[in-house]
């Protein structure tokens, strides 16, 4: 599987940045996870948009989804002048409702809610979900084929079940949204990168992407707090594709 990091910003982008995207490509099957600002202009430097076989939507805030209201423009002006005939299969957290119910545009989006215990087979390609802990109701993604496997955390703080639900990954990319200096408490929104290093410790993955940078950090920094528990860490790089 190839993983593409079309965004890596929230909850805004840096100066030439963009928000939360990653696209997934195995066995000639597509797969977008959320679409932040920014994705779709960085996803059309690698495919049509049109070759996308799904988008999961790890949650509703708008830094994970806001390209899909200009996205519904682009399909249905295809659609339009006959240059696209298909809807594109979008699941997506269900809550808070207002939210996803914008994303219920029937000519655009063929819309699904996201289960807890959900199962998407696309292709050859298997896709559970575990939900974690966030304002908005939001999922880890495991994407796994041909014995391979990676794990998203999406958005959330610390909840033990991402390391059960990441055991053994090849690859997990983690929401390293805080810095522990800026854990004053329990009550934030993001793990820290340190937390990230103890994820990936603990679950016994082979390689942790840190991801979903706050433009004031230093991405070093959250590597080198990463780093104390988990050797092998990277920061993820906007337009840069991993084998996984
Ligand atoms: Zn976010
Ligand atoms: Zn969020």
């Amino acid at each position: 599987m190839k993983l593409t990091v079309l965004g890596n910003n929230g909850p805004y982008p840096s100066a030439g940045g963009a928000c939360s995207g990653y696209l997934i490509q195995h066995g000639g099957k597509n797969i977008l996870l959320d679409c932040g600002n920014g994705v779709l202009s960085n996803l059309q430097k690698v495919i049509r948009f049109e070759e996308l076989d799904a988008i999961i939507i790890t949650h509703l805030h708008s830094d994970h989804m806001s390209d899909m209201m200009v996205l519904r423009y682009a399909i249905q002006a295809k659609m339009k002048r006959g240059a696209m005939n298909h809807r594109i299969d979008v699941y997506a957290s269900p809550e808070p409702q207002e939210e996803f119910k914008r994303l219920d545009i029937n000519d655009a989006f063929n819309l699904k809610a996201i289960t807890d215990d959900m199962v998407l087979n696309i292709g050859d390609i298997t896709v559970t979900f575990s939900p974690m802990t966030h304002p908005f109701k939001s999922f880890a993604v495991c994407v796994s084929s041909g014995g391979k496997k990676f794990v998203f955390s999406g958005d959330t703080s610390w909840n033990k079940n991402i390391i059960e639900f990441s055991g053994g990954a090849d690859v997990v990319m983690l929401d390293a949204g805080l810095l522990s200096a800026d854990k004053k408490d329990d009550n934030v929104p993001h793990l820290t990168a340190r937390e990230c290093g103890i994820v990936a410790k603990e679950s016994g993955a082979k390689k942790l992407i840190l991801t979903h940078f706050f433009p004031e950090y230093d991405v070093e920094q959250l590597i080198a707090e990463a780093r104390e528990n988990f050797g092998n860490v990277t920061a993820s790089e906007l337009m840069k594709s991993y084998e996984i």
